[in-house]
């Protein structure tokens, strides 16, 4: 194994944001490879990186054994998966079988159900815990540093923390009529499913994009928001002790929203196959392969992202407001590393985890979720690679339905 060496797998909007940020970082980062499916956009991003920081492969990440021959050949002392959550757990146990530590930013999601949930993941621990390697999981912006903002939260804010809201905005705009922001396919998984959410010790379900509220973002102002459920909540409820309610919020607009229901009403959002000339072609497959790449949005997009967490809890016994959010712009990206922001704010905190790990910051021998470690050397890094982050305590909160 070569210390200070990273395997980024997956060539797509985030990972050409990790390549760009680990390679800025040399004193941890020492060797990176870049391996996707298509090895000509793991080209393209080297080449754009310069020099020869990154070296490049090819691997279809479904293979167990090409991950493993890959691993083998460079021996790098973690992998960090930006592919789809598809290949989550094949990446793991390449990881196993090489003893390499792992990190992603996306929970598995088998492909004929959209259920994205860690027990598939968690039931990996014992196994990682007795290799004596370490697997972080969920370490992109949300996922990720929305559980970040939670336990700095409760670590310098709150004795307890009850109600928990994950706000999400982007306020930017591409110029397209539809796009998603990231992978189409993972993206309309996630949206058109049920929503739900967190509350008195179970999980309340609701109907995809029913549960709608005008929410007020940093610089930007109100904005249509939507309950859904979101992947951290599950690791939050867990790890996060006395949470009476925990819910998520996404911004979308008129425009997403109308072709969202127009796709779906003519079944193209389906992801059971169907017969097509003599072949099975799954429609959201189909689609994903007709709609605008996340990595090629960047270039005019303007107008900014905010995503940040609404706590309510109490401390010293009375009850405290606190609300912690990262605004960042996609223009001002795009100027840096040619990312939109979407793409950004996921891969910059997939290269501050990786930092954390080859840096024995945060160690620990098992599979973790990020609110697990102490939240400060991130929070601190946060800024220093791209995204400040902002913090305002006992001020208005967009909800006041609490308890
Ligand atoms: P893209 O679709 O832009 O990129 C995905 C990349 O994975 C492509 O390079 C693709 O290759 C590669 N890939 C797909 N299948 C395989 C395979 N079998 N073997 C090897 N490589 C493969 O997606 P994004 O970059 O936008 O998203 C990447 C990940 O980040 C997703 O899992 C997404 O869910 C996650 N994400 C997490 C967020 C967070 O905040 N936590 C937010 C946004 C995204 P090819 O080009 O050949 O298709």
């Amino acid at each position: 194994m070569a210390e200070g060496s990273v395997l980024i797998i997956g060539a797509g909007g985030v990972g050409a944001v990790v390549a760009h940020k680990c390679a800025a970082v040399p004193s941890v980062f020492q060797k990176i490879i870049l391996a996707s499916r298509t090895r000509s956009k793991c080209d393209k991003i080297a080449a754009q990186v310069g020099g020869s920081r990154i070296k490049t492969a090819q691997v279809d990440a479904d293979d167990v054994d090409q991950l493993v021959e890959l691993i083998e050949s460079f021996q790098p002392e973690m992998v960090i998966n930006v592919a789809l959550p598809y290949q989550d757990l094949t990446i793991m146990e390449a990881c196993l079988r090489t003893k390499t530590h792992y990190l992603d930013t996306a929970n598995y999601e088998p492909r004929d159900v959209a259920k994205f949930e860690y027990h598939w993941q968690w039931a990996y621990h014992d196994r990682f815990r007795d290799a004596g390697l370490m697997a972080l999981l969920g370490c992109g912006f949300d996922p990720g540093v929305s559980g970040i903002f939670t336990a700095y939260a409760l670590k310098h804010h709150f004795d307890e923390i009850h109600f928990l809201d994950i706000v999400d905005c982007n306020a930017g705009n591409h110029g397209k009529a539809f796009a998603t922001n990231f992978n189409p396919e993972i993206n309309i998984r996630e949206i058109t499913q049920r929503g739900k959410y967190w509350e008195d010790g179970k999980w309340i379900e609701v109907d995809p994009l029913s549960v709608r509220k005008d929410i007020s973002y940093p610089e930007i102002g109100p904005k249509s928001s939507y309950l859904l459920y979101h992947e951290e909540l599950e690791s939050l409820v867990r790890n996060i002790p006395g949470l009476k309610r925990a819910r998520f919020w996404m911004t979308f607009n008129e425009q997403y929203i109308t072709h969202l229901r127009v796709l779906e009403n003519v079944g193209m959002t389906g992801i059971k196959p169907v017969r097509f000339q003599g072949m099975d072609i799954v429609p959201l497959e189909f689609l994903k392969a007709v709609l605008p790449e996340p990595s090629s949005l960047g270039e005019g997009y303007t107008g900014q992202t905010s995503i940040g967490c609404q706590i309510r809890g109490v401390r010293d016994g009375k009850p405290r407001n606190y609300y912690v959010w990262n605004n960042c712009d996609h223009a001002q990206v795009y100027r840096e590393i040619g990312a939109q922001a979407v793409s950004y704010t996921t891969g910059v905190p997939a290269m501050i985890g990786g930092m954390m790990m080859l840096t024995k910051t945060w160690k620990g021998q098992g599979v973790f979720n990020v609110e697990e470690f102490d939240p400060d050397p991130f929070m601190s890094e946060l800024p220093r690679y791209g995204l400040p982050w902002h913090e305002q305590v006992d001020g208005q909160l967009a909800f006041d339905d609490y308890r």
